[in-house]
């Protein structure tokens, strides 16, 4: 009798321990994908769809190559999996933790309903280095901040190695019936705006592993100061394959231990320390379960937002008027990721100088990113607002015009993302405004027309911001 492996947040071949156990049984294995609408869980925005479409499809090819079917089935998933369970007479059940909240309570009901009737389920790590339930400090709280949540994790632990692929998969003689994955209708259909995003990824376990390879060939050397800058190759954008667990945390941190890594120990350590922030970022979502609607600092919930529809509408479409926040937007709207330091720019710019609630960038992120993250989006934006749990402190308001000069100085990312101010010499590239109208019209920019004037004044808005953050009864 068979025995079935849920696909979820895992979709990869290589060290996928539920994979393995389940080829282990000896037993033939029924790869199953349920695309379950589960409503305790956000779905997807549309670039990660693309991506599910595309990741699900070299899933299917590399399972097919081991010899199994991926049954594909839309549907609550405990219904679903009892329909099939009825029909193939299944004795097992496999899959990979998840560790947000709303996924940790339906696996674990999913989990008690199948063992009372009959089955044996059994469950395995992959998405994160560590247990959340398990690590603790020494006064047995969880971490809430992430210095000696990172020493204390990369301390005690090396990460295990990863497991090997199945060299194959007994089949299960019977053919199943399956949806065709065209009618899930994951990709857009006219107009096609995933144009730019297909020239930017390749979504799957194959390109993910590539990109790591290339990374770790070249980008890595240097990482540590070039990961700030935008207008660089220099960070590994492995985050849409994490997201999808196309690669574990384990693969990239054995890689990382391999002798033929050519690069200086710090740049070595920082990466391993943003991954880090990624295991510190689930760790927070798994002992607040709230985080991504409730601010982690409840003296934040008397706030005074404005939440100007104008100003939300402006930032999303890039048209603030102060060009590295517009670079940021429009490279997210075109490609579905924006790099981490104009991630910084653009949310405090959302949140301090345009007082619009946090969580309204958090969602917008949420149905733009290819690497929308439950746990990382969240506590990022927590992160740059300050009401977060480690979080960067209220008074910190980032400046978009020297944040540009220091991290752009030549404005190369603001000139391939905003080309209306291509022609503006480097002096006024993050200050438009700035130049005179001689300058401005050598350079065919006519603020007002064609790029808009800054929606709000940095200084004002700034001094807006402190007065109401400072009103606020003990931020931290
Ligand atoms: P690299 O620099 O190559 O880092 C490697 C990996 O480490 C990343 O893929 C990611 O998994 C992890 N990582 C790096 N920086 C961080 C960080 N600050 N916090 C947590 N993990 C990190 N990351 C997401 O994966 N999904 C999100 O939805 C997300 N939303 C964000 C929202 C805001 C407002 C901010 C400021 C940051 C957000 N991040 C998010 C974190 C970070 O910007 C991205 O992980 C990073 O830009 C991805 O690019 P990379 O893979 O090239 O990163």
């Amino acid at each position: 009798r068979p025995v079935l492996i849920l696909f979820r947040d895992d979709l990869r071949i290589h060290d996928n321990r539920a994979l393995s156990a389940a080829a282990d049984t000896g037993a033939p294995v029924i790869p199953v994908y349920i695309r379950d609408r589960e409503p305790a869980r956000r779905d997807l925005g549309a670039a990660r769809l693309w991506w599910l479409h595309h990741s699900l499809s070299e899933l299917a090819g590399a399972l097919q190559k081991l010899g199994a079917h991926l049954v594909l089935q839309a549907g609550p998933t405990a219904t679903t999996l009892h329909t099939l369970i009825e029909e193939t007479g299944a004795t097992a059940v496999f899959w990979n933790r998840r560790y947000d909240p709303a996924c940790i309570e339906l696996d674990s009901s999913l989990k008690l309903d199948l063992r009372n009737r009959g089955l044996h389920v059994e469950s395995f790590d992959g998405h994160l280095l560590h247990e959340p339930s398990l690590t603790k400090t020494g006064g047995g709280t969880s971490y809430k901040v992430f210095t000696p949540f990172w020493r204390s994790l990369s301390g005690h632990i090396e990460p295990r190695d990863p497991v090997d692929a199945p060299k194959a998969l007994k089949p299960y003689p019977r053919k199943l019936a399956s949806d065709d994955l065209k009618d899930w209708n994951l990709l857009p259909t006219a107009p096609d705006w995933a144009k730019r995003i297909r020239e930017a990824w390749t979504p799957g376990e194959t390109a993910a592993r590539a990109r790591l390879d290339d990374f770790l060939g070249d980008a890595i050397k240097g990482y540590a100061e070039r990961r700030d800058l935008p207008s660089v190759n220099g960070t590994s954008r492995l985050s849409p394959h994490l997201a999808f667990g196309e690669i574990t945390p384990f693969q990239i941190f054995r890689a990382l231990r391999s002798k033929t890594i050519d690069a200086p120990t710090g740049d070595v350590d920082t990466f391993r320390k943003e991954v880090g922030w990624r295991e510190f970022s689930y760790h927070l979502l798994f002992h607040n379960p709230d985080l991504a609607t409730q601010n982690f600092n409840p003296s934040f919930d008397a706030f005074a937002w404005e939440n100007d529809g104008k100003l939300l509408k402006a930032w999303q479409k890039g048209q603030t008027g102060y060009p590295i926040v517009d670079a940021g937007m429009r490279q997210l709207w075109q490609s579905g990721w924006m790099h981490n330091r104009v991630r910084m720019i653009t949310a405090s710019f959302l949140i301090k100088h345009l007082l619009v609630d946090w969580r309204k960038g958090e969602a917008w992120f949420w149905d733009t990113l290819v690497d929308a993250d439950p746990a990382n989006n969240a506590a990022s934006w927590q992160w740059v607002a300050g009401s977060g749990a480690d979080a960067s402190p209220y008074f910190r308001i980032f400046n978009p015009i020297l944040q540009g000069e220091k991290f752009d100085p030549k404005g190369d990312y603001i000139r391939r993302f905003v080309p209306e101010l291509s022609e503006l010499p480097d002096k006024y590239i993050h200050s438009p405004w700035a130049a005179s109208k001689d300058v401005l019209d050598a350079a065919g920019v006519k603020l007002g027309t064609n790029y808009p004037v800054p929606v709000v004044d940095h200084k004002k808005a700034r001094d807006r911001a402190l007065q109401l953050y400072k009103r606020l009864k003990g931020p931290s």
